[in-house]
């Protein structure tokens, strides 16, 4: 077995590795960033990987019900989820580099070796996979020039797949050397309901499974319900787990979210992460982000919105949707009550849609397919007439052009030739360039594109600007043939690619608000910059509630 060197990235560049233990689900994402996030106020630069175990090379081909929102980055990578929640805290912008899969480590290995980059030697686990883990990290240190670099695994150690990735976190810490890196190892304490007392055991297991592989955590985060863990509970996990009393924090349930970095740091976790990594920081200054935690908190009005989609695709699907829905709040200056409208039911009794009247907004986020298509264009046609403020996205401008197509416009059989590749109204086609597209996997228009914006147009005042850059994922677009009659129907398209190829935006001044993007604005939605169409919407919401005659943004 050969062992190679690995090159290092600069000797200022610190490590903090993120495990999972017990179960997933526990916020690991959420503690990564609350460790970025208490190090970026003392004034350090970070940035953050997620490695996730799974063979797919990214998660653009996943099951968004099963696996969660596909994240989309500029560059166009589609990311698995983590890297939204990475960049709505951390406020950096991350690329493909900052999602490692093994998909990805496994293909490079694999083609070097058809190549003849390996001649002579037998390809393993060890030390190939695990070197070309190790360069792509530090390669992301060096790039990214982080001071600190949080990694973070998925899954839960003691799963096969997550083997590598562990070995070459193990072998990174002794070559970093001592005091250049850390292991923080996030797990649950379950309190039963029937002994009302925190039970440690699991979290000892765990950390006894990541002992076997040759990795001691230097903290644990516990996942705690009902309220911190006491004094005795914590002495327990320091001493069966060797770690010190003072490096055992709890996590909580926090709302918002945006809470849990304070939450931790109330419990020293930044001066403990500084003080093990020997950096001498700054005092921290928590003033921003405190006060953009409180403009979550202060707001008593509250706007309701229908999101009308499928259940299936309810909660991890439209993670950031849900989130830019509340920075917007946060901006208005309202509660945002978001409530999932099924909208397959409309399909079955569409004297349901009146039910819609209980909202004070109606939102269609993006999607594919037919399933619960119709019952959405039910939902936006209820918004166009009753005017209730809309906001479409993606598929949301689309299925509200067919919806506008044919009942404005008479083109009864008008549709996305997504659902019906026959109709005699296409209005929504498949790009040019995606006709001859056969692969699936990361071949859709993907990240970041300039639009231009009509100047007095109702998308020039979100934006105040004539170019913007937003985030796509799609395949079809706003027919060419159709854009003059589709005008007729009272749209205009206010935004569109500098080519003037392909149609961004649409708006339907006639409505109180009325607002489509082709491109998905949540992808760049900060806590403390709501995304601009997210704004309008909530502030219309709003207004219209509050009995303004024009909204007011
Ligand atoms: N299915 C549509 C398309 O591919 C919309 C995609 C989306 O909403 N992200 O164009």
């Amino acid at each position: 077995m050969g062992v190679s060197v690995v090159k290092q990235a600069s000797p200022l560049t610190k490590y903090i590795f993120i495990t999972g233990g017990v179960l997933s689900g526990l916020g690991k994402g959420l503690v990564t960033c609350s460790i970025g996030k208490a190090l970026q106020v003392r004034g350090l630069n970070v940035s953050a990987v997620k490695c996730d175990p799974y063979i797919n090379v990214d998660a653009g081909t996943m099951n968004p019900y099963i696996h969660g929102e596909v994240f989309v980055l500029d560059d166009g990578y589609e990311a698995d989820m983590d890297l939204g929640t990475y960049e709505r805290f951390l406020g950096i912008e991350l690329t493909g580099i900052n999602n490692i899969t093994s998909g990805q480590v496994y293909e490079h290995v694999i083609r070097k070796e058809r190549e003849g980059g390996y001649l002579g030697t037998c390809v393993q686990i060890i030390p190939h996979i695990t070197d070309e883990i190790k360069h792509r990290l530090r390669h992301v240190a060096e790039t990214t020039n982080a001071d600190v670099l949080l990694i973070e695994c998925g899954g839960t150690v003691g799963d096969f797949e997550g083997l590598p990735f562990l070995e070459a976190f193990r072998q990174m810490r002794m070559e970093e050397g001592r005091g250049n890196s850390l292991l923080v190892h996030v797990t649950l304490v379950p309190v039963l309901s029937a002994v009302g007392e925190p039970k440690t055991k699991p979290t000892q297991h765990s950390v006894k499974e990541l002992r076997a592989i040759g990795l001691q955590p230097d903290l644990i985060v516990a996942r705690v319900e009902g309220g911190p863990l006491n004094d005795d509970s914590k002495r327990k996990i320091a001493l069966y787990c060797s770690v010190e009393e003072r490096a055992v924090y709890s996590s909580l349930n926090v709302d918002p979210l945006y809470k849990l970095p304070m939450l931790l740091e109330e419990q020293g976790l930044g001066e403990v992460v500084c003080e093990y990594l020997g950096i001498d920081s700054e005092e921290s200054d928590w003033s921003l982000w405190s006060e953009m935690v409180e403009r979550f908190e202060s707001p008593t009005e509250t706007v309701r919105v229908a999101m009308c989609g499928k259940y299936a695709e309810l909660a991890d699907c439209y993670v950031s949707v849900n989130e830019s829905l509340k920075h917007a709040g946060a901006k208005a200056g309202c509660h945002v009550d978001i409530v999932w409208i099924e909208t397959e039911e409309f399909e079955e009794d569409p004297s349901c849609v009146a039910s819609l009247s209980a909202y004070d907004g109606i939102l269609v986020p993006g999607g594919f397919g037919h399933r619960g298509a119709e019952g959405k264009m039910l939902a936006i046609k209820y918004s166009r007439e009753e005017d209730v403020p809309f906001l479409g996205i993606c598929y949301g401008m689309q299925l509200a052009i067919v919806e506008m197509a044919r009942n404005m416009l008479g083109m009864e059989d008008a549709h996305t030739t997504e659902c019906d590749p026959d109709t005699t109204h296409p209005v929504i086609d498949l790009l040019p360039e995606q006709v001859e597209v056969e692969e699936l996997g990361g071949t859709m228009r993907l990240g970041a594109h300039t639009a231009i914006v009509k100047p007095g147009s109702l998308a020039n005042r979100l934006y105040g600007s004539t170019e913007i850059q937003e985030r796509h994922r799609h395949r079809w677009e706003v027919n060419p043939d159709f854009w003059d009659r589709l005008e007729e129907a009272g749209i205009k398209f206010t935004g569109w690619s500098p080519d003037g190829r392909l149609k961004e935006v649409m708006e339907r001044p006639d409505n109180y608000f009325f607002f489509a993007t082709q491109f998905h604005p949540e992808f760049k939605s900060r806590p403390w910059d709501a995304s601009p169409p997210y704004y309008g919407f909530i502030k219309a919401c709003l207004d219209r509630k509050r009995g303004v005659s024009e909204p007011t943004f």
